[in-house]
């Protein structure tokens, strides 16, 4: 079996995924981390009219040729008031996001002007010396300049983050319109797994992978079903692959996916459904399995088998699973994160497949490498905060540039 690149497994499994395309309304504190279903239309202008930048004074520029003009105050206008078409030859006293009153088109900021005489009880007929001339639109913020009505401001298949709510809410709206979510089906093969809070039998050790996958597909804004740890059985591995196929829109599972007699993912996928196995020219994570499941719905179950040690099944979520639920859940592509840091670090005998090391930002701006890049050591993940993605072969000495992955990804 030909091993495939990264780029080359990437470019299948996106070829497959087919975008959901159920969606359901939520409000908006109820739509961070989801896609969005349709595109969304303003039906207003944001700001809604002419307003000001500044706290200060509105003008007609042509009315200030020179510094030292003086202007009388006709009138006051605070925010969230619509002042009166303004007088020739005066100013209006204006504060932060009040209208620009008719015939008026400059600020100049109170810092600017200097108070000669004192207002009057509504706080207006005093005189103002301008220390600038204006510019026709000084510290004016042009009405619909954010957003103009009738035109599209999130598009289908936009990831929801905190600015994409503030926009949607600048625009008078409450609720969206959002893909449901993707529904993910997990279990761990190993009979050595025991579950966090039980006692370990000999010869055990922790599932570890379970909080790792749950939160990740978590963190993708999936909806998740833990079918827990899985006997190294053909029969116990089929038994939940059935399971698993319904009602979900994808299995993901750690373990089992090597070639060893104890690796039944292989013959269960293939009995329950379909199955490509995957050797992928990477490191950690060369075995990855692809496949479908015939579930409940109209659509086969989708089917990813990652590698069971640690790092290897949390470097190969970030690298294919991700991107997969991406496209299933319709995610507009966004280009993904492509830095380009400097190693601080010599890695003198490079492996015959792509690496991902597990690398650290330093205060110098330059990539930090783990001492231990072994599969099964987890902690590496934790001290990171990225991958350095060293292509097959190459050798890389301190001050190369390499392509740094941010596991900030995972988040969005
Ligand atoms: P496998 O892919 O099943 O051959 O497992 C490879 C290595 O990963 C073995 O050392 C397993 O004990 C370990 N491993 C498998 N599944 C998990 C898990 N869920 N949590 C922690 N380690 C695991
Ligand atoms: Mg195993």
């Amino acid at each position: 079996m030909s091993m495939k690149t990264a780029t080359q497994a990437l470019e299948i499994l996106l070829s497959q995924a087919k975008a959901i395309k159920t969606t359901e309304t939520v409000s908006l504190q109820d739509a961070l981390g989801r896609v969005l279903g349709q595109d969304l239309n303003s039906t207003v202008n944001v700001p809604p009219l002419d307003n000001t930048q500044m706290d200060g004074y509105v003008m007609r520029s042509q009315d200030v040729p020179e510094v030292g003009t003086i202007l009388v105050v006709s009138q006051r206008i605070p925010a969230g008031y619509i002042g009166h078409a303004l007088e020739p030859k005066t100013a209006a006293r204006i504060f932060t996001g009040a209208s620009i009153p008719e015939g008026a088109n400059a600020v100049v900021m109170q810092e600017d002007c200097e108070v000669l005489g004192s207002p009057d009880a509504k706080g207006v007929n005093y005189q103002i010396k301008i220390n600038h001339v204006p510019k026709v639109g000084e510290w004016v913020r042009e009405k619909g300049e954010d957003i103009r009505e009738q035109t599209v401001i999130l598009k289908e298949g936009t990831f929801l983050r905190p600015q994409e709510l503030g926009v949607a809410a600048s625009a008078g709206v409450t609720h969206l319109e959002v893909k449901k979510r993707i529904r993910v089906a997990l279990f761990f093969t190993g009979d050595e797994l025991t579950l966090p809070g039980h006692p370990l039998k000999p010869g055990g050790i922790y599932n570890s992978n379970r909080d790792t996958l749950i939160a990740c597909v978590r963190a993708l804004g999936c909806d998740y079903t833990d079918f827990g740890i899985v006997p190294d059985t053909l029969a116990a591995t089929r038994a939940t692959l059935r399971e698993a196929a319904i009602e979900h829109d994808l299995i993901v599972t750690s373990g089992g996916v090597s070639v060893g007699e104890e690796d039944h993912i292989k013959p269960a996928v293939e009995a329950e459904g379909q199955l490509d196995m995957w050797q992928i020219a990477i490191k950690p994570g060369k075995p990855l399995a692809f496949g479908s499941i015939q579930g409940s719905g109209s659509h086969p179950t989708w089917f990813m088998g990652l590698p069971g040690n640690p790092v290897s099944s949390f470097v190969t979520f970030l690298l294919f699973v991700k991107p997969f639920i991406g496209a299933l859940q319709g995610r507009q592509a966004r280009i993904d994160p492509h830095y380009q840091l400097k190693a601080d670090f010599d890695w003198v005998k490079p492996d015959k497949r792509n690496e991902f090391l597990r690398v650290k930002i330093n205060q110098e701006g330059r990539l930090d490498l783990f001492p231990n890049q072994s599969s099964g050591v987890l902690t590496s993940a934790a001290w990171g905060d990225g991958l350095a993605d060293i292509p097959a072969g190459q050798a890389i000495k301190k001050g190369d540039t390499v392509r740094y992955i941010p596991f900030t990804q995972l988040l969005g």
